[in-house]
């Protein structure tokens, strides 16, 4: 049979004339609804099966966006992709699953990425370092002599075995940062290549990382926050809890705080209000290190700072202005409400309007009429945080509070602690000081001095009548608290003032 009119190569070749590619149909085929319903299945099969749309992320818009560094672009990017192929397998989930009563779960295929670290690296946050579960105990060594046992059952010191645990065992050594795995606690055998090729990586990896923490360090100082905490503003956005960054209100030694608009998570069942204050506790740390004695010795922190690394120290600071504000705020305490707390970032309420925050005492000038009604809120305020709070500020002055709605706002609590910590009373005072001094230069007749106030606040009746004697029966009484510590190993929740017994906490 002829092939047709085919091309003169086609009869030529010897192994014979290739197959149509053509496929041959009849009228009825073409005509068939069958088939083209097929093909048109095939089709949309071929393509996604359902069309997600793709979010608009109202993130950090325009201007503001840092493009400088593309592993951050890299993991944004990779999280937005990670949220729609999650959406998508919760779809698919749902489908397959309808009202069947046994239902089949594709938890296992979520996306989880390293660096979106809110499970991995938390999760061990506040683990006792001292007791790892993980340390594998140490390994024995091989005797001088170079072998162990008699006759057929004798090791030497080549033997693999105990060699390849014994690299295992020493992988311990490497630097910190160094993930090896779970190997060490598991009965590993490394040969001498890989633990040697290992080895290699694990002090070119340091130098690595030193270098690069070294840049980095600058990198913060210059700009306002780290990769890591754009990271984590980019999320917070990402998620709908905040519709924008608008930007900076304030860089100061040991925080930066920005403004946002409030947006309305789903996730969160709390109402997240319209405009919001972002503060970002700085992660370099040489501004800490000064701080330390507020929180060392704040008796809530101890068992935990002993053990806890610099950054995690700085994730305390936030977690500790937390608690506080929220015991200020069931006092009904003017001050910002907290919305969440992620690390070392803690969104609360910004206090102002329309992006404009509230001015500090120390920048408005008020009435004098304000000004005694500012100072005699304050009075009030101050026996409300020792009395109800159970707290002293203990950074109290012009600078830390904000004037809104006629009222005054008190902010900046992070470093306030417990009357009965060590320097409790030493930072009321140092709190009365600021208070009395700006409320009598700003012509309030009526403003107790400094040591009235104190006593006022504090419900102590320290009686000296000069700076020198009073502050040395705080110090007495500081002491006494100690003491009581020392021997009961508790601190009395409050300062007796009038014969009570003392209260335990
Ligand atoms: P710092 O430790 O840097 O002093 P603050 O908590 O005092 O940190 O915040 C610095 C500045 O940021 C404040 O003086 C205030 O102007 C502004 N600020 C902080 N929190 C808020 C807030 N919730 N609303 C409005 N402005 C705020
Ligand atoms: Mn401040």
């Amino acid at each position: 049979p002829d092939a047709g009119p085919g091309p003169a190569w086609q009869s030529k070749c010897p192994w014979g004339a290739p197959s149509t590619t053509s496929i041959s149909c009849s009228l009825a085929d073409v005509m068939s609804e069958q088939l083209a319903k097929e093909l048109q299945l095939e089709e949309e099969n071929a393509a996604f099966p359902e069309v997600v749309a793709a979010a608009e992320g109202p993130f950090i818009t325009g201007e503001n966006i840092d493009t400088s560094s593309d592993l951050m672009l890299a993991q944004m990017l990779q999280m937005e992709f990670d949220r729609e192929y999650d959406a998508q397998l919760r779809r698919e989930e749902k489908k397959i699953n309808g009202d069947s009563k046994v239902s089949i779960s594709f938890e296992n295929y979520r996306k989880v990425h390293p660096y979106d670290s809110d499970s991995s690296e938390d999760e061990v946050d506040w683990q006792d370092t001292r007791h790892d579960p993980y340390r594998a105990d140490k390994p024995t060594t091989t005797p001088r002599r170079g072998f162990i046992g008699k006759g057929k059952d004798i090791t030497t010191k080549h033997d693999e075995v105990v060699c390849g645990r014994k690299n295992t065992a020493r992988m311990e050594n490497f630097a910190p940062e160094f993930q090896v795995g779970d190997g060490i606690g598991m009965d590993l055998k490394l040969s001498n290549q890989v633990f040697n090729a290992l080895k290699q990586h694990a002090y070119s990896e340091e130098r690595r990382s030193a270098r690069l923490h070294e840049k980095k360090e600058h990198s913060t100082a210059e700009k306002a926050v780290d990769p890591k905490t754009r990271l984590l503003l980019y999320k917070m956005v990402n998620s709908g809890m905040l519709e924008t960054i608008t930007g900076c209100i304030s860089t100061g030694k040991e925080s930066v705080v920005f403004h946002a608009y409030g947006g309305n998570s789903a996730t969160e069942d709390k109402i997240i209000p319209p405009e919001c204050a972002i503060k970002v506790f700085k992660t370099t740390l040489n501004e800490f290190k000064n701080r330390d004695k507020y929180i060392k010795d704040d008796y809530r922190f101890k068992d935990r700072f002993s053990r806890l690394n610099p950054r995690k120290i700085i994730r305390m600071w936030a977690e500790k202005e937390m608690h506080n504000l929220t015991r200020m705020q069931n006092a009904g305490i003017p001050c910002p409400q907290v919305v969440i707390l992620k690390k070392h970032v803690l969104v609360m309420s910004f206090i102002g309007q329309d992006q404009v925050p509230a001015p500090k005492l120390k920048d408005v000038t008020l009435s004098s009429e304000d000004m005694k009604k500012a100072y005699y809120q304050i009075l009030n305020m101050m026996q409300q945080l020792y009395r109800e709070c159970n707290l002293v500020h203990a950074d109290l002055s012009e600078y830390n509070m904000l004037w809104h709605d006629g009222k005054v706002w008190l902010i900046d609590v992070s470093q306030s602690v417990e009357p009965t910590h060590p320097h409790g009373l030493k930072f009321l005072f140092r709190d009365c000081r600021n208070v009395s001094q700006f409320f009598q230069k700003g012509g309030v007749a009526e403003a107790l001095n400094e040591r009235e106030l104190f006593n006022a606040v504090s419900g102590l009746n320290i009686t000296a009548d000069n700076e020198v004697d009073f502050q040395a029966e705080i110090e007495a009484l500081e002491k006494v608290n100690e003491d009581h510590v020392q021997n009961h190993g508790k601190k009395l929740s409050t300062f007796s003032s009038d014969g009570d017994p003392p209260i335990y906490d």
